[in-house]
């Protein structure tokens, strides 16, 4: 629990195709270092930004519940896949602030969403709804990526998670299970249980990687 009386909640949307290690260690690092009571992770409905199909929103949604089971303060929320047309941010934090009046919001984001966050829809909003906090990742230039370009906007507010650096992705682990490879630390037990036990990603033919 927060030791503040003001309830800090989180947001963390994502396609979590399939939730892993990265994601989880994300969300365990913001509970802590936060003091969130609440961290509502959303699987994302139709990603506006993704250009490959997702894998069905029920499958993501029960790997999300088992990634996740071991953090108390995580409440995996349908509302994104429930909500007709693309998922933005600003419509599930809107719904978030009204159940829980006058709290603190944080949106979690690695490095590579944060460089792109002006892309995001009504994002001056979300800027003045929420404080953004940012994990650590290596962008496609291999740059780990670093908020500083922020210091010009003085009305992004925003908090670096003290983590290491967590070089896993969903695109990686889809095409090492496409090749049959083991998912090794990337992967909890159970989410790798769950997509054997419904073949997910097993044939690299079946979509687009
Ligand atoms: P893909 O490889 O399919 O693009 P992904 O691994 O980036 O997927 P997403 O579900 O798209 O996973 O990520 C959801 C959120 O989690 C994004 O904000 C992303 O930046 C963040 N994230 C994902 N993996 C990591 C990681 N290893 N370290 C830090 N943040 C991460």
């Amino acid at each position: 629990m927060s030791h503040s009386t003001t309830p800090q909640i989180g947001l963390y949307g994502g396609a979590f195709d399939p939730p892993h290690a990265g994601h989880h260690a994300l969300a365990a690092c913001a509970v802590a270092q936060l003091q969130l009571d609440t961290l509502y992770v959303l699987p994302t409905g139709d990603a506006w930004h993704k250009t490959q199909a997702l894998s069905p929103a029920n499958h993501r949604l029960a790997m999300a519940s088992l990634n996740f089971e071991d953090l108390p303060a995580v409440i995996v929320d349908d509302m994104e896949i429930k909500r007709e047309g693309p998922s933005y941010t600003i419509d599930s934090l809107r719904a978030i602030a009204t159940r829980h009046a006058g709290a603190t919001f944080f949106v979690l984001l690695g490095a590579d969403q944060a460089a792109r966050f002006e892309t995001w829809k009504d994002w001056q909003w979300i800027a003045q709804m929420a404080c953004l906090a940012v994990a650590p990742r290596v962008l496609g230039s291999q740059e780990e990526a670093s908020p500083h370009e922020w210091h010009n906007h003085s009305n992004i507010r925003y908090t670096l998670l003290d983590m290491p650096l967590e070089n896993v992705s969903a695109t990686d682990i889809r095409s090492g299970l496409a090749q049959g490879l083991p998912p090794g630390q990337t992967l909890k037990p159970s989410v790798f249980q769950y997509i054997q036990h419904h073949h997910l990603y097993m044939d690299r033919h079946d979509r687009s990687l």
